[in-house]
């Protein structure tokens, strides 16, 4: 097909013959895994819309194509039942007829991490091997959204097309766009106008087909260039496929000329498109999250908190800590890759739309809950491991700090070290255990039962028995219990125990004596000298140049400083001013009419923010760490009433807010806990921005995308300026590093509508509790976007336990959340090991380090430049290839290479000589 003059538009001239249209008709179905039905009540609808599939394209030849959602999980979960049809399967995939991939999963792209968008990418290409390779199509059917770096992503993958709906903005104005990264990359996106079901349940009478064809046509002339291809998605949510489709085509196609109908795979159609029309396409940079024409459901970020908690805890278990230091730590040939493989695939199944967005029925959020805390708990056990290599390796025993990010830092670390002389004035003790050495005498049987109680070698924490004899003589049986602060790992207590109770048996009046041998020890905080990125260091502890302090009067207020920051807290509001400015921590507390996908305020809201009572509670008082408690009352309405559409009823909240400020750090940490006792509200904490603001910048995949006031919206959805943030988001000289509190929104706007409109304040969303799946006529959203169930969970009645850290000097926002949520590690070390006391096992610099593994053996790190600059990435000392997402060589690098601004670049390095 030709593609049209240039710059020629409008409608065609009347009476003029034209050239049919193409119209494409993709054959799909779109496969939630789970959603308001749970994985397995799905799969069994699965696997007969796959059997019934099967049995169509093998026997009907005009059922040419195919499209399998693009995601593999599709197909590993219907083999998982039908092992026997993985033929069948690859060759109708063989023979291009059925598509598969490219992604394991359709994920939420905002409320999982990069390295998780990128893992579910590879995994999909990986399983799609099997099948004779994936669909190069980036397909992004359903996501609520999508982000800046999604282009470069694809492109990294090989990947020149995307395919998008939601998100879309206003000023895209055809069936195509083309999509830039911040770092340049573009692809060629198709723009789904009315979905990715306009072509769902297509008619049985060819007479009928031609007639809805024609409708759409007018219906979307403005999208459509003179005499371009359309695409029907034939297919929708859940829906299986229509059997006659290849014969009503064929039958419409003999019935007129105005239309050239086939039944086409995805990257067929676009192939043709792009050829088609390639001079005419509006260029969009950066994210997509407008609700010009689609639902992008924004209220998703703050749904469920607690799935969001566990999501980023997981990844961050994974991505953060057992990777970089299983990678860098433990011998090549121990690579967890099994482990880690499982782990994955768990986060990446609940990286799926519904899934992490937990807009489901409660037992998929209990399934996905379960499988955070499974790859969670994967994730811990490896770091657990690889410390102790670290600890085993040390050639001098006692504590070591490992750090497992890439800058060279120090921190706060707690130990238990030998209670030798006095503690000093750097460190701060939290318990003294005194000496214990003594001679107990028992009868057998007692010992017998209490060395049976001993699990290991734990007696409890900082106390583990490492070392155990017997010996025996005339007077009776001694047995000797050396007590020390660290683990051991070959400790003789089996042998012990088994040795004593084979001479109890023989012997069972004998006397024995429990000879207990426990050094004094002290388990006490201090702050840890710099630490290499990726190294670690025999603990040290640092004078403080900032001791902190915690001073005043619970009546009239208390005080946390360090000489970096002031935290003063006022004890009528209970909110506290940071370096003088006033009002942070005000709990706003108001009415949520929505749903799991949409905030909506009831017609009449009552809102609090006043507590009734407040309490101080002095905790820790320094000098390495500081606390406080503030201890609120509070009095919410307890529900929405469904027939006045006002906040009704009242519960008593109690809420404990415990402050804390560390030595050297500039940054206070909040930990808030209630037990929620209301319903159909929202939770926000007002933190105030040092200066008013024009913009957000928010921590996204790759990246930090820079945000303003207002969102594009319809009257379908309102745009709610409503926005994620990964870890963290700055405004107006404040920054806000979270675990899992994604939603933020800029308020109190001062000159709203006037030119210059800045908000003064930020509010973090700490809980939304609503009641139902998807609602009918919300003032923000007034159709569904989901069925209308009621559901307990997402109403979120019980413990909240949320926790984030404000700073308000000028910071790196990537350092200051790993110093907040990636701490330094401690591990214990008997000594006798080779490594020396301080070192790195690798130095990175130029660069945001989002990755650190193992792959084929070597060690691959992945580097993301967010600034705008180009900037010069180091691996010192090493060499190897940059490859790209799917492994293969782009160019070698020694030592160095240049990222450009906002790139994204993966480096596998050469095996280490030693
Ligand atoms: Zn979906």
């Amino acid at each position: 097909m030709t593609p049209p003059p240039p710059g020629q538009g409008g409608g065609r001239p009347d009476g003029g013959a034209r050239r049919p249209r193409r119209v494409a008709v993709v054959p799909h179905t779109h496969w939630d895994r789970e959603w308001y039905d749970p994985f397995q009540t799905y799969r069994l609808k699965l696997v007969r819309l796959v059997d019934d599939l099967l049995d169509l394209m093998e026997s009907d030849s005009a059922y040419r194509d195919f499209l399998l959602d693009g995601q593999l999980a599709v197909v590993d979960d219907y083999l998982e039942i039908r092992p026997e049809h993985e033929p069948r399967l690859a060759a109708l995939a063989a023979a291009g007829r059925l598509t598969v991939g490219p992604w394991y999963i359709l994920m939420d792209e905002f409320l999982v991490s990069g390295e998780t968008i990128v893992r579910n990418l590879q995994k999909g290409i990986a399983r799609g091997s099997a099948f004779g390779g994936v669909m190069e199509v980036g397909y992004l059917p359903d996501m609520f959204g999508h982000v800046a770096q999604m282009p470069q992503i694809l492109r990294q993958a090989g990947l020149g097309h995307a395919v998008v709906w939601r998100g879309v903005p206003s000023v895209v104005d055809g069936t195509a766009f083309t999509w830039t990264a911040p770092d340049g990359s573009s692809v060629r996106a198709e723009y789904l106008v009315a979905g990715y079901g306009n072509g769902a349940a297509l008619p049985e009478d060819a007479k009928q087909l031609v007639g809805r064809l024609r409708s759409m046509e007018e219906e979307f002339a403005d999208f459509l260039s003179d005499d371009g291809p359309m695409l029907l998605m034939n297919g929708s949510d859940h829906l299986r496929p229509q059997p006659w489709l290849g014969r009503v085509v064929a039958e419409a196609n003999g019935l007129q000329d105005d239309f050239d109908l086939a039944v086409t795979s995805l990257a067929g159609y676009l192939d043709e498109a792009a050829a088609a029309g390639q001079d005419e396409l509006v260029e969009w940079t950066g994210e997509l999250r407008s609700g010009a024409r689609a639902n992008v459901l924004m209220g998703v970020a703050s749904n469920r908190v607690d799935v969001k908690q566990a999501a980023a805890r997981a990844e961050r278990s994974l991505e953060q800590l057992a990777e970089p230091l299983s990678a860098l730590f433990v011998p090549p040939a121990r690579w967890p890759a099994a482990f880690l493989d499982v782990a994955w695939t768990l986060v990446i199944r609940n990286s799926a739309h519904d899934s992490i967005c937990a807009c489901s029925a409660d037992e998929v959020v209990d399934a996905v809950l379960h499988r955070y805390a499974e790859a969670r708990q994967i994730g811990e056990g490896l770091t657990e491991q690889a410390l102790a290599v670290v600890g085993r390796s040390m050639a001098e025993a006692g504590p070591v700090a490992v750090n497992p990010t890439a800058v060279e830092r120090g921190g706060l670390v707690e130990v238990i070290v030998p209670a030798v002389g006095e503690a000093g004035p750097d460190v701060q003790v939290l318990s003294e255990r005194m000496g214990m050495p003594g001679t107990i005498t028992l009868d057998g049987a007692t010992v017998r039962s209490m060395l049976g109680l001993l699990q290991g070698s734990r007696i409890e924490d900082g106390a583990y028995v490492t070392d155990a004899g017997l010996t025996q003589d005339d007077t009776g049986i001694e047995v000797t219990l050396v007590i020390g602060p660290e683990a051991s790992e070959d400790t003789s207590v089996e042998e012990v125990k088994r040795e004593l109770f084979t001479r109890l048996t023989t012997n069972p009046d004998v006397e024995v004596r429990l000879v207990i041998d426990q050094p004094p020890v002290r388990r006490m905080l201090a702050r840890q000298a710099p630490v290499p990125g990726f190294g670690w260091a025999r603990f040290t502890s640092a004078p403080l140049a900032h001791p902190v302090r915690l001073e005043g009067d619970p009546a009239t207020g208390l005080t946390l400083a360090n000489g970096l920051v002031t935290v003063a807290v006022d004890p009528t509001t209970g909110t506290f001013a940071l370096d003088g400015v006033p009002g942070y921590g005000r709990l706003v507390d108001g009415g949520d009419h929505g749903d799991t996908y949409n905030y909506s305020p009831p017609t009449t809201d009552t809102v609090v923010d006043t507590p009734s009572s407040v309490t101080l509670v002095p905790g820790e008082r320094g000098p390495v760490r500081a606390t406080l408690d503030v201890v609120t009352t509070s009095t919410w309405p307890e529900y929405v009433d469904g027939t006045t559409h006002a906040r009704a009823g009242t519960r008593d909240v109690v809420v404990t807010t415990t402050l804390e400020l560390r030595a050297d750090e500039p940054a206070v940490r909040v930990r808030t806990r209630f037990t929620n006792p209301s319903r159909d509200h929202r939770l926000r904490v007002h933190l105030p921005l040092p200066a008013p603001a024009d913009r957000s910048r928010a921590e996204c995949a790759f990246d930090v995308v820079e945000r303003g006031l207002v969102a594009e919206g319809r009257a379908e959805e309102f745009g709610l300026p409503t926005y994620p943030s990964r870890r963290f988001v700055q405004a107006g000289g404040l920054t806000v590093v979270h675990e899992g509190l994604l939603e933020y929104e800029l308020v109190d706007i001062d000159d709203a509508d006037g030119p210059e409109p800045r908000a003064t304040t930020l509010a973090l969303t700490l809980l939304r509790a609503t009641g139902m799946l998807s609602r009918l006529g919300m003032a923000l959203r007034p159709l569904p976007a989901g069925p209308m169930d009621a559901l307990d969970g997402p109403q979120m009645l019980g413990p909240v336990d949320v926790s984030y850290a404000l700073c308000v000097a000028d910071v790196d926002p990537y350092d200051l959340a790993d110093e907040i949520l990636v701490p330094l590690q401690v591990s214990g070390s008997f000594g006798g090991g080779d490594r020396s006391a301080r070192g790195s096992e690798l130095t990175v610099d130029g660069a945001r380090v989002s990755s650190v593994r193992r792959v084929s053996g070597s060690v691959e790190v992945r580097v993301f430049n967010p600034t705008d600059a180009p900037t010069t990435v180091r691996i010192a000392d090493r060499s190897g290839w940059l490859v790209d997402l799917r492994g293969r060589p782009v160019e070698p690098f020694e030592g160095s290479f240049v990222l450009r601004p906002h790139g994204i670049a993966t480096a596998r390095l050469d095996r280490e000589h030693d």
